[in-house]
């Protein structure tokens, strides 16, 4: 995967997200805050909303902002949270967040945590192989053990 040092622009946005992690961390109720940059140059922030039984990521309420403003193109976006010392720090996004993102922003940059460093990927690289319908796929071999082609 090809990652690149972080710009200033890039250390910005991660404070964004930090900002509001700081005002509004909760051990259980706001572990998480996101924020997302526009080609506009808007940043929308997200934070996570938990229960006692649901967990929904802060990187899709930062998404649904953007949406609601009209502001589409995201061209960069991170999720910081409390690493175990109470330091925030860059959070790899989930599996589904990588999906949200291959829908709503799969040109943009993520900054991630590569063992303890922060990077910057492309988001479709966090993707490589999203899920898809049976009839979206390119496979003509209908049977993987007999690996003949049967739709010419
Ligand atoms: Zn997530």
């Amino acid at each position: 995967m090809k990652t690149r040092e972080l710009t200033a622009a890039d250390v910005d946005l991660f404070e964004r997200a930090k900002d509001l992690l700081q005002r509004a961390h909760h051990p259980e109720l706001h572990q998480v805050a996101a924020a997302v940059q526009t080609a506009r140059g808007s940043v929308f922030l997200g934070l996570h909303m938990g229960s006692r039984r649901i967990n929904i990521c802060a990187e899709s309420s930062a998404l649904a902002n953007a949406q609601m403003a009209n502001d589409t193109q995201i061209v960069s976006m991170v999720a910081v949270c409390k690493n175990e010392e109470g330091r925030i720090v860059v959070t790899n996004p989930c599996g589904f967040c990588r999906e949200l993102m291959g829908t709503y922003c799969q040109d943009a940059e993520v900054i991630v945590d590569v063992r303890g460093t922060p990077q910057v990927v492309a988001s479709r690289d966090l993707m490589p192989l999203p899920w898809m319908f049976p009839q979206e796929n390119d496979w003509s071999v209908s049977d993987p053990q007999n690996p003949t082609v049967s739709n010419p």
